[in-house]
């Protein structure tokens, strides 16, 4: 492409919201056979709400009592559902973040495990009675929040995050220029898959540690070719940089902006459509 047909590309993506912050991101973004997407935040809003509260031995407004004063200093949005929805909330006396997996805190005296099943897993907590309610939740498309105390199983909290207006439309637009379409998420299988199935999306990774956005970038290359990525958060950083194109969400963290070469403003994922758009027409133009 010459200087100037990618001037006038990029100027016309910046009018429509899609800010190019590497030049030749622009040829890049034609070659992609795949687009990646994160799911909370990127997908849906990011701001998860409390659905639905079972518990074993344990009454429902004290079990998320315990766990909105543990998830307190927490800065995952699954925190922010739960402190939402509680009252009372008491300051827990010891708090250790487990990265993808939760936390684990001492609340009232109580030892407490809150997170995922791979946690409860790792832990040695059996789901006993409160299996059938951790799938059920997370086969609706619902996260499935569960929390130990003094090393049983009390409560599954469903937690839910509402999906962008524009999502499903970005990835029938993706498909219609022959891309595949994937989603790369740390949120559970079933979860992940039920809200894929929702989107029309092709390709799920789910259960991916924060560290691994960035290997599942490159086994999806490896199968599909030249990758683009679509993130918002501190731990999509590396993926994006990975990526051979990283697109950043506009409203996400600013780690995230730093490590992309294109913006999307309004955080919607259409935006990418937009991207591309613009990238075949500069190239089309040059050749
Ligand atoms: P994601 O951004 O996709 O949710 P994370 O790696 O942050 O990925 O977390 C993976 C999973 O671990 C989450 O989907 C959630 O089930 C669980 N998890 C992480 N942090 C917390 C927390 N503070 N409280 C409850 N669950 C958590
Ligand atoms: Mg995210």
């Amino acid at each position: 492409a010459t200087p100037t047909s990618i001037m006038v590309g990029t100027g016309r993506a910046a009018e429509l919201g899609v800010l190019f912050r590497k030049g030749d991101a622009l040829q890049r973004l034609d070659g992609a056979r795949l687009v990646a997407f994160d799911k909370t935040g990127t997908l849906t809003e990011g701001r998860p709400q409390l659905l639905t509260t079972a518990t074993d031995g344990m009454d429902a407004a004290q079990a998320l009592r315990l766990a909105a004063s543990a998830e307190q200093g927490s800065e995952h949005p699954v925190a922010r559902a739960l402190e939402q929805a509680a009252t009372d909330l008491v300051t827990p006396s010891q708090v250790e973040a487990i990265a993808g997996h939760g936390l684990r805190a001492t609340v009232e005296g109580r030892a407490l495990l809150i997170g995922n099943a791979r946690l409860m897993a790792r832990e040695g907590v059996a789901l006993g009675p409160l299996e059938a309610a951790h799938d059920e939740v997370a086969q609706a498309g619902q996260t499935p929040v569960l929390m130990a105390a003094d090393g049983r199983i009390a409560a599954v909290f469903a937690v839910a995050d509402r999906v962008k207006p524009g999502a499903r439309a970005a990835v029938q637009a993706l498909h219609a220029r022959g891309l595949t379409v994937a989603m790369i998420t740390g949120d559970t299988a079933a979860t992940a898959e039920a809200i894929a199935a929702e989107l029309g999306i092709d390709e799920v990774q789910a259960e991916v540690l924060p560290e691994g956005k960035l290997d599942a970038v490159k086994a999806l290359r490896a199968r599909f070719g030249p990758v683009a990525f679509v993130g918002d958060g501190i731990n999509d950083a590396p993926a994006l940089a990975e990526a051979d194109v990283g697109i950043a969400i506009g409203t996400g963290t600013d780690v995230a902006i730093e490590s992309a070469d294109v913006v999307l403003i309004s955080g919607e994922p259409g935006g990418v459509t937009e991207a591309i758009n613009v990238s075949t027409a500069v190239l089309r133009n040059i050749r």
